[in-house]
């Protein structure tokens, strides 16, 4: 009896001893709250007026119409406005069958414009978000399904994706959430949900941010043949989480990891439209394959008001742009929050400078120039990670 009790001891010592990491854990996720509130209480925008407006949304949405989602309409305009979203895209599979792009959301709904796209598989299992999306009459399986005019074509998951030669994209979605969740440790997972999902419930999101390497790279290289534009999908489905549901099929424990007003929260799209136009789905679509947008993980801070422009006395341009090569060709670089800036010519880093808010680079050579900003206030790993990733500059 005597031994038996030792034993009990023995594990439950080493119950309490394993649950050390993830008490640790959340008490980080406490302090990572509180340098972010810091953050977002300092926000300033330097520079408001170069001739843009800037609007907010997400990309690569999931409803219940394309199948392995339970989401309705009415949860995502609703998570939407609660996010202040000005545009949703959405990105529903395609069905034999039906127009899932003719029946999903479509332009304004409870003051959020919607665009209508379709996530497309091809043959070889290629995956592209093109936007908006094409009748299911034209299911033909060939990359060239981007046939109507003032269409846009993104590479989905890039790590999975093999036709690189086609020129049936125009962007890639250098970051998506849901692969980015798919490399999570289960058992940490589940811990690190028990400790801190009551408090943090989107900051869990904090725990397995990693900077997307491997696309960035790849990114890098495209862009060296030709003008690419890169952009975050959410990948939002609602639809990871853990339930017990009886046999009348009534939910006993619910919890959702991944509902829509979270995963709106984590990552967002902020597109540069000119002042004299308004937010529509022509305009929004030819901003995006401009290029003049960013990728902004507004969880870890709000990332309204970057701005990464460029000059040389006779033209002014934005992300997105060329500029031709002068005498005096500057880049410009304004941030929201004090971060620190690296700014990346054709895939390499040429400059890390920390805790600032302004940036100016004299440019020498032609290249393509892209940014990435980081908030090391934040500490780590979150401060690792970056907070912000532009669009390129092409000077040519
Ligand atoms: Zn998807």
């Amino acid at each position: 009896m005597k031994r038996v009790k030792k034993v009990l001891l023995v594990l439950l010592l080493l119950m309490l001893v394993s649950q050390i990491p993830f008490a640790y854990r959340r008490y980080k996720l406490h302090k990572l709250n509180s340098a972010i509130q810091l953050a977002n209480s300092k926000h300033n925008v330097l520079e408001t007026d170069q001739g843009y407006k800037e609007y907010r949304g997400v990309a690569h949405v999931h409803s219940f119409l394309g199948g392995h989602s339970s989401g309705q309409f009415a949860d995502i305009i609703s998570a939407a406005q609660a996010n202040q979203l000005q545009f949703v895209i959405m990105t529903e599979h395609k069905e034999k069958d039906f127009d899932t792009a003719e029946m999903t959301l479509k332009g304004d709904h409870g003051g959020v414009l919607f665009v209508n796209g379709n996530e497309v598989s091809l043959p070889n299992d290629d995956r592209l978000l093109v936007l908006p999306g094409t009748p299911f009459a034209d299911l033909s399986g060939q990359s060239s399904q981007r046939n109507l005019p003032g269409q846009v074509g993104i590479v989905a998951y890039p790590e999975s994706f093999k036709s690189w030669q086609s020129t049936a994209y125009d962007g890639i979605e250098v970051y998506n959430v849901y692969s980015n969740a798919r490399q999570i440790n289960p058992i940490v997972a589940f811990f690190d949900v028990l400790w801190s999902h009551r408090s943090y419930p989107d900051l869990l999101f904090a725990s397995f941010y990693k900077r997307p390497d491997e696309n960035l790279r790849r990114w890098d290289q495209l862009l060296t043949t030709r003008k690419v534009i890169g952009l975050a999908g959410n990948d939002a489905h609602a639809n990871i989480g853990l339930s017990l549901i009886d046999s009348s099929g009534k939910t006993l424990v619910g919890l959702q990891l991944d509902p829509y007003p979270t995963s709106f929260h984590l990552v967002r799209l902020h597109v540069l439209l000119p002042t004299d136009q308004k937010l529509d789905q022509t305009n929004l679509l030819a901003a995006l394959r401009e290029g003049h947008c960013f990728i902004g993980f507004d969880l870890f801070g709000d990332t309204s008001g970057f701005r990464f422009t460029a000059k040389n006395g006779a033209e002014n341009r934005i992300q997105g742009d060329e500029i031709a090569l002068t005498q005096n060709t500057r880049l410009e670089i304004a941030l929201p929050v004090a971060g620190s800036i690296r700014l990346v010519k054709d895939g390499s880093a040429i400059g890390n400078d920390g805790q600032i808010t302004f940036k100016e680079f004299e440019v020498k050579e032609k290249g393509v120039y892209r940014v990435e900003v980081y908030l090391p206030q934040l500490g780590r790993p979150v401060g690792d990670q970056p907070w912000i990733i532009s669009n390129p500059i092409y000077v040519r």
